[in-house]
């Protein structure tokens, strides 16, 4: 088990709770997308594992250690990484400066730093071909992956994605569903994922959850949702 979050409940004023009691895990090595309609609560979701909102009740806990007051450096260095739904790079800097932002914690080991880049421009060639070009002239789903390479500078082994191929083109989107599919598994690295895309979310997950009004509705497995959830999400999207 990687992540357990567990009676969540959280919301942006006092008292008024947007998550109501949600329950979930993210499994190691395992794609986990959370889906649901718009504003059911997602990315408070999400803000709330990242720690950029503190969450009213209930409990987050990774590898055992419960992490609900982290800071997201602290979470960094416990191996955790998030990419928010909006658009993050720095549209002025180069893709290598914008690589090594993400660098930062370790930003005094030179060769640490070489090394990662590297292994970000092996793992996405467009990056490697628009190094020393400002990142704002890279498309949508370019600065997509350029944001995802970067979250993995710090080589996480959970990886908080949002709502990743809004905006972007069909062909895009599946880009990059495929580059984050193809990082789970990988040294048991984890994602979890809000998605309001249902079709894609549940194509590359493992385990699916799927919230309404910030509460438990529905999970199982990929294979659960292609059989016996196959008219049910038929119905949510007609
Ligand atoms: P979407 O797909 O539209 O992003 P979501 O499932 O991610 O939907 P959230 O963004 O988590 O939903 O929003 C859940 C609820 O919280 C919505 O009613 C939204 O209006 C409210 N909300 C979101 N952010 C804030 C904020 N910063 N302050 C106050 N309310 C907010």
């Amino acid at each position: 088990m990687t992540l357990k979050v567990e009676d969540l409940h959280a919301g942006y004023v006092a008292d008024i709770d947007i998550l109501r009691g949600l329950t979930l895990e993210a499994r190691k090595g395992q794609l986990t997308t959370v889906i649901g309609a718009n504003g059911a609560g997602k990315s408070t979701l999400l803000k709330c594992v990242a720690g950029q909102l503190r969450a009213h009740s209930g409990s987050i806990v990774y590898q055992g250690r419960d992490i609900s007051d982290l800071r997201i450096n602290q979470l960094a260095r416990n191996g955790i990484a998030y990419i928010a739904q909006r658009r993050n790079v720095f549209p002025q800097l180069s893709v290598r400066e914008n690589l090594e932002m993400g660098a930062w914690i370790f930003r005094r080991d030179r060769a640490r730093v070489a090394k990662a880049i590297e292994r970000a421009y092996a793992a996405a060639p467009i990056l490697r071909e628009f190094r020393d070009r400002r990142a704002g002239e890279m498309s949508g789903g370019q600065q997509r992956i350029l944001e995802v390479e970067r979250a993995l500078l710090t080589d996480p082994k959970l990886l908080l994605v949002d709502e990743p191929t809004v905006g972007l083109d069909p062909k895009m989107a599946a880009a990059i569903y495929r580059h984050l599919r193809g990082l789970c598994g990988d040294g048991g690295r984890s994602i979890l994922m809000v998605d309001q895309n249902v079709i894609a979310g549940i194509g590359v997950a493992d385990y699916i959850y799927v919230l309404e009004l910030g509460a438990n509705k529905l999970e199982g497995t990929k294979a659960e949702f292609d059989s016996k959830y196959r008219d049910t999400i038929a119905e949510w999207l007609f």
